[in-house]
């Protein structure tokens, strides 16, 4: 009979298949809590055959998905779960018990490849059922519960984890962009920041919009510089689809939360509204507003043009609206407590 892995083995392969290829059919953050928790689980059992069967296909699968903990899950609690769970094994772990030959341990395992081995070595029939599929000799079996092997997993995760960690809730130092986006005089070159925004490959909205939330409450700006600086904080809030960590969003909501919300006016229309969603549409209306001479297209019509619609103190207000609530949807996409994302 050929040999087949335990159903709920097979349904953690998927889930955790659709994880790392970050296209999750499951919730993230509760199905890698389970794994951690599972992992944990089993850490009183290294000491018999089948608990170091298993730790070796956790320490696998929790090296393979640290990359999305560490990335795409703003979750204290997972970092923490996880590297509890990661340093428990490696207490268990004798590196120096290696005997393997040199380049024998598995190296650069491709993640879906690396969670179908992790799940497999959980028991002995997954191990028979990836040994036929995959048709490893006893020697390439072997050094995937080398404790060397497994050692080596544990510190690179709990590195990216650490690294993970300060990226998401750290203090992101941003001021290297002072160089550039700070002219000889100490005024703001917006021209220079929306060119930054519109070089998308470079994935600059989070650190435009954390620079100009920075800036905006030092109260470095000059009047007519805060119409600019405002809209190069609200694009980098809007242009950013995947979301951003409380990192970013704790300083985003309190230059936010400078704005006074409760205000009206008479205007049927902004001039910010006749932009269109993209870009390039927004770019050309900032770039029309700080060099019209050298930007004289618009998206913005003549009618709404005037200085004084453009500061109304009721655009502010609309924009400092959608703005929160672009926040307040990344906090429901990327999980995480809730103290966390209270600014
Ligand atoms: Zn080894
Ligand atoms: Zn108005």
């Amino acid at each position: 009979m050929t040999p087949t892995m335990p159903a709920e083995h097979r349904e953690l392969l998927s889930d955790l298949s659709g994880i790392v290829c970050d296209y999750p059919n499951v919730d993230p953050e509760a199905t890698l809590a389970f794994l951690a928790s599972d992992a944990s689980g089993t850490l009183d059992r290294v000491g018999t055959p089948e608990g170091r069967r298993e730790r070796t296909g956790y320490v696998i699968l929790l090296h393979a998905t640290s990359w999305y903990v560490s990335a795409r899950v703003f979750s204290k609690s997972l970092f923490a779960s996880y590297t509890e769970v990661l340093e428990g094994f490696r207490a268990t772990l004798d590196p120096a018990s290696c005997s393997c030959q040199d380049g024998a341990h598995p190296e650069d395992l491709d993640s879906e490849y690396a969670v179908e081995a992790g799940v497999s070595m959980l028991a002995e029939a997954g191990r028979a059922a990836f040994a036929e599929e995959y048709g490893p000799g006893d020697e390439e079996l072997a050094a995937f519960d080398c404790e060397g092997f497994l050692a080596e997993l544990v510190d690179q995760a709990v590195d990216a984890l650490r690294e993970g960690h300060r990226r998401l809730f750290g203090d992101i130092d941003v001021s290297h962009l002072d160089a550039r986006f700070v002219r000889d005089d100490g005024g703001i070159d917006i021209v220079a920041m929306q060119e930054a925004i519109d070089r998308s490959w470079e994935n600059n909205t989070g650190s435009v919009a954390l620079w100009s939330a920075r800036r905006w409450l030092t109260g470095q700006v000059r009047n007519e510089e805060r119409l600019g600086l405002f809209l190069c904080m609200w694009m980098g809030i809007a242009q950013t689809y995947e979301g951003l960590p409380p990192s970013y969003a704790r300083a985003l909501a309190a230059a936010l939360a400078t704005i006074d919300l409760d205000v009206s006016c008479d205007h049927p229309r902004h001039p910010w509204s006749t932009a269109e969603a993209t870009t390039r549409s927004r770019y050309l209306a900032v770039l029309h507003l700080y060099a019209p001479e050298d930007h004289p297209d618009t998206p913005v019509p003549a009618e709404l043009s005037a200085r004084e619609v453009w500061e109304c103190p009721g655009q502010y207000a609309e924009l400092a609206r959608t703005a929160l609530a672009d926040i307040s949807g990344w906090r429901h996409m990327r999980g995480g407590e809730d103290e966390d994302w209270e600014f």
